[in-house]
């Protein structure tokens, strides 16, 4: 950090008649040429600042997947190297254009010829005594054509997370019927989602202290794999970092905080423990799984701590925001049957999509990057095999379904057909508003129908205003 102290150990050097230099760089997934440059900075000077750049500042340049190694292990990695770096200084990314060179005003600067224009090059003059430019140091090496494959499968590997992120997020905000007139707290968490590196479930908190906002998202170890990931191991669980905890690092040495923590889902027990040692009062969130026992027992700690806890969103609203019959997740008028109504029904008022991948309570075939697969439980008359292909992340609207979802869904019905040897039958998906298109459930969904012999399945397409005649909700 660039404060009193760091520039008066700088004067302190320069009294002694030291030459200062500066060098910058993001040191990521340090290399011998990192190395060799360093070397040739050192060279030029007797006290030697080497500027690094903060996650946050390489994420608003390069992108999301970088860099590779967090800023703690590089700030070490540099400090740790003998004899190069009087001072390691991470550069902020709301650091005022230039400040450390300003604030340093150093005999030498060192840089790379490509990273500067030559008008900043000139323009710098006025702040250095000298600028010493080297070389771009070795490019072939081996370990830089690791270092590259590294990086772009890191891209890529981001790439897609951002994606099944975005679904999530737009999951989220059907759940809670967004809008964006709704409080601002409530836009600002959902756009700080996007930081979330968790596909299944992103998670953002906030609070205001010291003046400004400090947001937390919730990071999955990108190095995990799929399997993990979507199944919610152990060690899932162990390399996961939830938005509370992140928010609480990112704030630092904080002592009490003494102003409301605002988070999309409802803090967890351990979060909550964390939150009352330092002293949070009051705690808003967006949602909450009450059926949960973490959940239980989080809500057990704030009471007992006397924390207030309030949703976001007061239930009665979302109520109104909800379609015209008030159900999020069904289309009770389309049910065939008073125990699949029932079932429904029941997981409604629990809050729950029945079609959701976790509380779907039927033998799941397999799980793929966007489908699971089940055998429907309530087969049509007529049917012999008929197949569910259930969008995972909770799609309902037939134009979020991405490219890639759909060769997905492709390649799952080609396997399907070969695998059971369907020899004919038909592949449906209803889409639309239920009341017009015929479906129960609204979260979208493939049926896979092979007929029995000589016998007719009726898949009906087309709504229902009311009840089937007999049927009734309890
Ligand atoms: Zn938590």
């Amino acid at each position: 950090m660039i404060d009193e102290s760091f520039l008066k150990r700088v004067e302190e050097a320069r009294k002694q008649g030291k030459k200062i230099g500066i060098v910058q760089g993001s040191w990521d997934l340090f290399h011998l040429g990192h190395l060799r440059y360093l070397l040739k900075a050192k060279e030029q000077c007797d006290f030697l600042i080497v500027a690094m750049d903060s996650d946050e500042k390489i994420k608003k340049r390069k992108g999301s997947g970088r860099p590779i190694i967090p800023e703690e292990e590089r700030y070490e990695f540099i400090k740790l190297l003998p004899g190069i770096a009087s001072e390691v200084v991470i550069k902020e990314v709301n650091e005022p254009k230039w400040h450390l060179i300003k604030s340093v005003k150093p005999d030498v600067l060192i840089i790379i010829k490509e990273t500067y224009k030559k008008e900043q090059i000139e323009a710098l003059k006025e702040y250095c005594t000298e600028i010493k430019i080297l070389p771009r140091q070795s490019e072939s090496s081996t370990s830089d054509k690791i270092r590259k494959i590294v990086i772009s499968s890191k891209g890529k590997q981001v790439k897609e997370i951002n994606e099944l992120v975005s679904i999530a997020i737009e999951d989220l905000k059907k759940r809670i019927g967004y809008t964006s007139d709704m409080d601002e707290i409530i836009t600002m968490l959902i756009d700080h989602l996007r930081d979330s590196t968790d596909v299944v479930c992103p998670v953002s908190a906030a609070c205001f202290y010291n003046g400004e906002w400090h947001f937390g998202t919730n990071h999955t170890d990108l190095n995990l794999p799929a399997y993990d990931i979507n199944n919610r191991t152990e060690l899932y669980y162990a390399l996961t970092e939830h938005a509370e905890m992140n928010l609480l690092k990112k704030l630092g040495e904080v002592q009490v905080l003494d102003t409301p923590i605002y988070t999309t889902l409802f803090p967890c027990d351990k979060c909550m423990k964390v939150l009352i040692e330092k002293g949070v009062k009051e705690i808003y969130y967006l949602e909450d799984h009450p059926e949960r026992n973490w959940s239980k027992r989080s809500h057990a700690l704030a009471k007992k701590h006397g924390i207030i806890t309030r949703p976001l969103i007061e239930k009665t609203e979302v109520e109104t925001l909800v379609d015209m019959n008030g159900y999020k997740y069904i289309y009770p008028p389309n049910a065939r049957k008073q125990e699949q109504l029932d079932i429904m029904i029941k997981k409604e008022a629990e809050g729950i999509d029945p079609l959701g991948i976790e509380h779907i309570d039927q033998e799941i075939l397999y799980v793929t990057n966007y489908w699971y697969v089940t055998k429907n439980k309530f087969p049509y008359l007529g049917a012999e095999l008929q197949f569910l292909i259930i969008s995972k992340y909770g799609i309902y609207d037939i134009k979020d379904i991405t490219e890639q979802m759909w060769a997905e869904l492709k390649e799952i019905s080609l396997n399907l057909i070969e695998e059971y040897q369907i020899n004919g039958g038909a592949i449906s998906m209803r889409f639309g508003d239920p009341s017009f298109s015929g479906a129960t459930l609204k979260r979208l969904h493939v049926h896979i129908i092979m007929p029995k012999e000589e016998e007719k399945v009726r898949f009906g397409i087309g709504g229902h205003k009311e009840l089937k005649k007999g049927l009734k909700i309890e």
